[in-house]
């Protein structure tokens, strides 16, 4: 796993907060029961009594204690079944019995916290709800005019995911509004999430505002952790490149930040409708084709598929 401290911060308070609810949960459970059966005090007192001389014993009275823990805990089951109750009523409440709600088995992260931390770094991606309808198992290549096109880029898309050296780590998607470009990265992002690790999926505009932000007004925490967060994400996904208003600093930014990303070896996605020319026009293109000599480059064609 890849995540960053936030998303494990996140999750282990969200871990944290669980254990104390079930506590509760507990608690409340066991004085309904003994306000119930006000007999099951006394016996359950008598049964730890029992169990510590016997620990504390040694040989001596070994046979003898263990038919009284036995009677003991008879008699308790036959209490709780006049009530209607049987014995796990006494059990702790846990959401995950595995780990007891405690994150770890035999010092190994339970799965019951790979998926708090799943869920926390979906819900820090951005995303939404998108990539439950948006991804690879619900894309429909039928819409598409250029089907055959299309599947060709799918495919490539898929190797992407796999990390397959054929396709580059980093993918420039071009072409007009509504052909797709879009579902295809939260198809992507849904992957790299799937496999945990951290993506981060931001429009150009709010990827700029984040810049100038952690920059400009530092104590605006949320900024300043989603600008600390756009060298270090394993994807990161910027949408509709080209809308923003960003220039000078945030602009060298942003291409330091890519460069950066590359140099580590990370994936990035960027969309965008300008061609390469309104890119050259809008960026250096001294920049652009230093930063686009690392993208394989998506050409999206078609008509728009929001009207179809
Ligand atoms: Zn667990």
């Amino acid at each position: 796993m890849t995540y960053p401290n936030v998303v494990l911060k996140n999750a282990s308070e969200q871990l944290k907060k669980r254990q104390e609810e079930n506590k509760k949960i507990t608690r409340e459970k066991k004085e309904a029961l003994y306000r119930a059966i006000p007999e099951l005090t006394l016996i359950n007192q008598n049964i730890s009594i029992t169990m510590k001389q016997a620990l504390a014993s040694g040989d001596g009275d070994v046979e003898a204690l263990r038919t009284a823990l036995t009677r003991l805990m008879n008699e308790r089951t036959s209490l709780l079944r006049e009530h209607g109750y049987d014995n796990d009523c006494l059990e702790d409440y846990y959401d995950c019995p595995l780990c007891k709600d405690e994150g770890f088995v035999n010092g190994m992260v339970c799965r019951c916290y790979e998926k708090l931390m799943l869920k926390e770094a979906y819900r820090l991606s951005n995303l939404g709800n998108r990539i439950e309808t948006e991804n690879f198992n619900t894309i429909s290549l039928d819409v598409y005019s250029e089907k055959k096109y299309m599947e060709s880029i799918v495919h490539k898309a898929k190797l992407y995911c796999k990390k397959d050296d054929s396709v580059k780590k980093n993918l420039l998607f071009t072409g007009p509004t509504g052909t797709g470009k879009t579902f295809l990265s939260s198809c992507i992002a849904k992957e790299f999430l799937d496999h945990g690790h951290f993506v981060l999926y931001l429009t150009a505009t709010k990827v700029f505002y984040a810049i100038d932000m952690a920059k400009f007004h530092p104590e605006e925490n949320g900024a300043s952790q989603l600008a600390d967060m756009l060298p270090e994400c394993d994807l990161l996904i910027i949408d509709d490149l080209g809308t923003e208003y960003g220039f000078g600093y945030s602009q060298s930014q942003l291409f330091d930040i890519l460069e950066t990303r590359t140099m580590n070896g990370k994936h990035t996605v960027i969309s965008t409708n300008m061609d390469l020319n309104e890119l050259n026009q809008k960026y250096s293109p001294r920049l652009v084709s230093r930063i686009l000599g690392n993208y394989d480059i998506f050409v999206f064609q078609g008509k728009d598929l929001r009207y179809q």
